[in-house]
């Protein structure tokens, strides 16, 4: 078969319809789910290469890869690539992970509500056959301050709902510029100079870091004992960033009120925080809706069409 389009070979699922949109531009063969050797074979006269996050695309695949220009990998995240093998054979590669950003808010968002009604808590009880009514007294959001740790694409959509649900917001950036500054005072949305100011006067604490030798830990047993009694706080960065054996023992004393996790030091996680009510864990889910998943195959589809232009 030779179409005169350029060949892109896609190894993972992908929609229908970023398949048939990638169809316009280029000559695909889906290989889902191949060996390691079989893609080897398979690259060998491959333009680009679509993956998620199951294939590998390791050294040795990328020694075969005779005429690849792009690798291109729907959402966040290049932990499946050997991305210093890809650039010195100067393969460009490429992720969109501004397309979750609406999915991690709003999962932000609703978690915020959901610890602080005790929603999980209720409906837990609820399926026990108990009607939780007096153990179930909530707290209001409006009103409230939102410290937003992380300024970037997630952190500032978060702002936003929070002005919306009517808090206080203020941010820290540990790269704020004026630009930043200016764009956090246009939404009514005060930047802070440091963590601890954050710490000290939300009510909620939300991440957007992204995880690195400075923000390991960063919600240490220390910092946790900076923030309010009964602060609630919501993770659904990357799990490092909070310690969470010292969290756990801040939820257990009542030091902190709530906190909604998404993310963990090791994922799946199993641990003590399971036997603790005042806390809301989900799988890694932040980013998980269809018009995401969707809208980050489109967007690696445009990516790779400027590219290999
Ligand atoms: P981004 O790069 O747009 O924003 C991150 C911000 O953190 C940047 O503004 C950066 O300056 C700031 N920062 C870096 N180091 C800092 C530090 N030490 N202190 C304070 N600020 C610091 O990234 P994003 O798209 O907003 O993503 C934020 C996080 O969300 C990332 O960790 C990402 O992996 C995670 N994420 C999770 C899910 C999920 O499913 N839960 C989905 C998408 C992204």
């Amino acid at each position: 078969m030779n179409s005169g389009k350029l060949r892109v070979i896609v190894c993972d699922p992908l929609e229908a319809e970023v398949l048939d949109e990638l169809k316009v531009s280029f000559e695909v063969e889906v290989i889902d789910g191949s060996s390691e050797d079989e893609l080897c074979r398979k690259i060998c006269d491959a333009d680009a290469v679509i993956v998620r996050s199951r294939t590998k695309i390791t050294r040795k695949v990328l020694e075969s890869a005779h005429r690849l220009k792009a690798i291109g990998r729907p959402g966040v995240g290049l932990d499946n690539v050997d991305a210093d093998a890809a650039r010195e054979k100067g393969i460009k590669v490429f992720n969109s992970p501004e397309a979750s950003t609406a999915a991690v808010a709003e999962y932000v968002c609703g978690a915020m509500i959901c610890v602080a009604r005790k929603l999980n808590f209720a409906d837990r009880k609820m399926r026990g056959g108990i009607w939780a009514k007096k153990e179930c007294m909530g707290r209001n959001i409006e009103e409230t301050t939102l410290g937003i740790i992380g300024f970037g694409r997630i952190g500032k959509r978060v702002g936003a709902f929070g002005k919306a649900l009517g808090m206080h917001v203020v941010a820290y950036d540990a790269f704020a510029d004026d630009k930043m500054r200016t764009e956090a005072g246009t939404q009514g949305i005060t930047m802070r100079d440091s963590v601890m100011e954050i710490l000290k006067e939300s009510d909620f604490i939300t991440l957007h870091v992204p995880l690195t030798d400075e923000t390991r830990h960063m919600i240490s047993a220390r910092a946790l004992a900076m923030m309010r009694n009964g602060a609630i706080i919501v993770n659904a960065s990357r799990g490092g960033v909070i310690d969470e054996d010292a969290l756990s023992d801040a939820l257990s004393s009542g030091k902190i009120g709530g906190a909604a996790l998404d993310v963990f030091e090791k994922e799946p996680y199993s641990g003590k925080l399971t036997a603790l009510d005042n806390v809301l864990l989900t799988p890694h889910i932040g980013g998980n809706t269809t018009d995401a998943q969707l809208a980050a195959g489109m967007m690696i589809v445009e990516k790779l069409r400027a590219a290999l232009k």
